[in-house]
């Protein structure tokens, strides 16, 4: 009999998932102790570079791309299986071995022949980063509500707006904008727009500090000036490409989905390493039944989110596509247990865990994050009622297309990759 349930759906790429962890274990956590003392959340760029360039050399980094564009055309369910050991390994340099927010996204398959050899293709190969702004002061969950506008300037494109909360701003190539080309805005009026991040109409108004560590930036942008052919799809196409990219997003839903549950197998794991030998009253703590109880509800929890994560991603590997409210779903399990998860295994080691650069004091910051990217928890059950027939559209924007509550839940996948 298999060992795990998870068997089932992750058998057939057993050889990747080894090859993947042999890179973590040999290269990886031999290069985090040469790093010296550092925590998670202070990675050099350059050792993060370097990280994502040996990754796809290897085939992992940007492995479910075509190969045409340098990936390996991997199934969703082995990307989100490798998805899992990077989290689960707990090698922080593990984070980086496989697209984040500044990776290639499958919004850019949509592009041109052209942008995918130019744009994708560079930063499926790891040779480039981008951003992505999405988010405005006046537009996060509510997307369509759009205040960026691109108008037609002789044969440019002239962008004017404000985004806030840009990721890796600092030191990435290109931008991907999100503006409205109409007066409505919404699916139909907006378009996608690739800036290069030396546009002297791009200026930086602030920065934040995320609470895991990262700067995220607030941008003007004043008067971008892009030559017509900068707009994702090209000219004639330009009105498709968001409604095309929001088509692909539940997949990026499950593999955030695949993340939490790496991570959260690595917490688990601290969590039942020191109840076996962190000794109270004259026993394991373990042997009480009250700390059993953090690590079985995680278990149990943690099963249930793989399995939903992984089934998700084999529909989608067996028929190409997967239900939007299943993603939602995947998601919504996934993110909970990662924080039940680590708040769990953080009180099973008591005062050591809470103690700035310890693991699980980091994760804890991370794991916050996962609930509000890619699309709020809120957000992921309105895409889940409306799938009941409960439930109407959160105020949707003037005269916008079809479905706005799932649209604009679907687009904020895209906000973190
Ligand atoms: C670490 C991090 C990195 C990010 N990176 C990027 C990036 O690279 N690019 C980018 O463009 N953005 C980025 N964002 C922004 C992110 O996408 C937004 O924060 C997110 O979409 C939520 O928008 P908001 O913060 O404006 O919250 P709001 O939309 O204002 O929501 C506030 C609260 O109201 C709830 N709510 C809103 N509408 C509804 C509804 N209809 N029903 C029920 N509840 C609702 C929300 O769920 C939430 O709880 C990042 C954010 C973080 C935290």
């Amino acid at each position: 009999m298999n060992a795990s349930l998870t068997d089932v759906f992750e058998a057939p790429h057993r050889a990747t998932i080894e090859a993947f962890r042999r890179f973590v274990t040999e290269e990886l956590e031999p290069l985090w102790y040469e790093c010296g003392e550092r925590t998670a959340e202070h990675v050099p760029q350059d050792i993060k570079r370097h990280v994502r360039r040996r990754s796809s050399e290897l085939g992992f980094y940007g492995g479910e791309f075509a190969a045409h564009l340098g990936g390996r055309d991997l199934p969703l369910t082995a990307v989100a299986a490798l998805r899992h050991a990077a989290g689960s390994s707990g090698c922080p340099l593990a984070l980086f071995t496989l697209p984040g927010p500044e990776g290639p996204t499958p919004l850019l398959a949509h592009g041109t022949e052209e942008q995918q050899q130019r744009y994708l293709a560079p930063l499926v190969r790891a040779e480039k980063t981008r951003s992505l702004g999405l988010t405005e002061p006046g537009a996060g969950s509510d997307t369509f509500r759009l205040a960026t506008r691109a108008r037609r300037v002789g044969g440019d494109w002239v962008l004017n707006g404000h985004k806030i909360y840009l990721s890796n701003l600092d030191v990435v190539d290109i931008l991907l904008v999100f503006a409205s080309t109409t007066e409505r805005g919404g699916p139909d009026g907006s378009a996608v727009f690739i800036v290069e991040t030396d546009n002297s109409g791009l200026v930086v108004k602030q920065s934040f500090r995320a609470m895991y560590g990262e700067p995220l930036y607030e941008v003007l942008l004043d008067d971008v000036r892009l030559p017509c052919d900068a707009v994702l799809g090209g000219p004639e196409q330009a009105h498709l490409a968001v409604g095309h990219g929001m088509l692909t997003l539940p997949r990026g839903r499950v593999l955030t989905s695949a993340d939490c549950n790496g991570l959260a197998e690595y917490a688990l794991r601290l969590g039942i390493e020191h109840a076996r030998t962190r000794r109270a009253f004259g026993r394991a703590i373990g042997t009480f039944q009250h700390v059993q109880e953090h690590l079985v509800a995680s278990s149990t929890e943690l099963q249930a989110s793989k399995l939903l994560t992984l089934a998700c991603t084999h529909q989608f590997d067996q028929q190409g596509e997967m239900l939007p409210e299943s993603a939602a779903k995947a998601k919504i399990t996934a993110t909970g247990t990662l924080s039940r998860t680590v708040d769990r295994a953080l009180q099973t080691l008591g005062g050591r865990a809470y103690m700035q650069g310890h693991p699980l004091e980091f994760l804890y910051r991370y794991a916050r994050m996962m609930p509000i990217v890619g699309g709020t928890t809120e957000i992921q059950k309105v895409i889940a009622a409306h799938a009941l027939g409960l439930g109407s559209s959160p105020a949707p924007a003037p005269a916008s297309g079809p479905g706005d509550a799932e649209s604009t839940s679907q687009l904020l996948q895209e906000a973190t990759g």
